[in-house]
């Protein structure tokens, strides 16, 4: 029996890692069967990680916080969780490979997954043009004409990118204005290889086999238009990633798991969680390893009492 299960290794999993390995809980850690590290595997330089003046690559980064996680023994298993049973004091997590793991406390820090338009054409086309992530295929697209969908820093930061590669960036964005901070949209404003397609939505995409162009609706007057291209990224944000949790957690009304106040407590005593499964709004790697603190630090709290009960218990015995 675990005294503390960390779901998700991104930088809340990692940072409650860090401070539940110190604290002396030795956390077992379910990164993913796929992808270790969340979202910022996906992300170039990462410029607002305090402590890096000059910058960090993603992948870097996360691959520090997990060295400093195992230094002081975070045991962490590559495998997903497929099923979790809270309904007891002891908490039971099934990974991909059938093993069942207890646990007096869990941390469910699963972030958070690519946001979909909602179109047919999505799907049949990924892998085939269209992709989520600039980092991953943008390589793919040299000297082709391309698009971003979105008009958050993600957007920016994703047709910045692909400048790199492509010939052609159109950003596609449903308003006339930006949502992005103001430093990515001036980074987009000034490469010439970037050209805005204001308040437009994407309503098909086209291709046999491969992206060949969209089809485009105003959301201004309605009218319709098609857009040649080779290639569609789409980063119009991230939906928390709660399946395995719902009817089992409570969920607010924007679908991020409800805490108490501003604790890491859910509404299940012994489950906390942290990180961009829990945040609806700020969504940055400092805040999510703010809140993983927060969670281990609850946990720490909560085993600690749940050891003084059950003392207690065996006095009166
Ligand atoms: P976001 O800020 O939620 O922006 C999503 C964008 O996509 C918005 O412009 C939104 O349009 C648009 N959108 C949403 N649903 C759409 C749909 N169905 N069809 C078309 N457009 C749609 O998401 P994000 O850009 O992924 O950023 C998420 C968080 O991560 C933010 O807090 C951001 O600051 C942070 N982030 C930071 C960095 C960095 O600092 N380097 C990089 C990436 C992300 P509207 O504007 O009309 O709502």
């Amino acid at each position: 029996m675990q005294q503390i299960i960390i779901i998700g290794s991104g930088p809340a999993g990692f940072t409650a890692a860090i401070y539940a390995a110190r604290a002396g809980l030795k956390p077992l850690l379910f990164a993913s069967a796929i992808g270790i590290g969340g979202e910022l595997m996906n992300t170039t330089e990462v410029e607002n990680f305090p402590g890096f003046p000059e910058g960090i690559q993603g992948p870097e980064l996360m691959q520090r916080m997990q060295e400093q996680a195992e230094k002081f023994g975070t045991e962490v298993v590559y495998d997903d969780i497929v099923d979790l049973d809270f309904s007891g004091e002891v908490k039971r997590v099934t990974a991909g490979d059938g093993t069942v793991h207890e646990a007096l406390s869990v941390i469910y820090a699963t972030g958070s997954a690519y946001r979909k338009i909602g179109l047919a054409d999505e799907e049949r086309l990924s892998g085939h043009g269209v992709s989520w992530c600039a980092t991953c295929d943008g390589f793919f697209f040299r000297d082709k004409t391309i698009a971003v969908v979105g008009g958050g820093d993600s957007a920016m930061e994703e047709a910045t990118f692909l400048t790199r590669f492509a010939k052609k960036v159109y950003v596609i964005h449903r308003r006339d204005e930006l949502k992005a901070s103001k430093i990515m949209q001036q980074r987009a404003f000034d490469n010439e290889k970037i050209e805005f397609v204001w308040n437009s939505e994407v309503t098909a995409i086209h291709g046999d086999g491969e992206v060949t162009g969209v089809a485009l609706r105003s959301t201004t007057d309605g009218s319709t238009s098609e857009l040649p291209l080779e290639g569609l990224f789409i980063a119009i944000g991230n939906d928390p990633r709660t399946h395995l949790v719902h009817g089992k957690l409570d969920l607010t009304s924007e679908g991020t798991i409800a805490l108490e106040g501003r604790s890491a407590r859910t509404s299940v005593p012994g489950v906390f969680a942290a990180g961009d499964v829990t945040d609806p709004h700020y969504r940055q790697a400092i805040t999510a390893a703010g809140s993983g603190t927060v969670a281990a630090l609850d946990a720490e709290d909560y085993l600690a009492a749940l050891e003084q009960q059950q003392a207690a218990a065996l006095v009166t015995a």
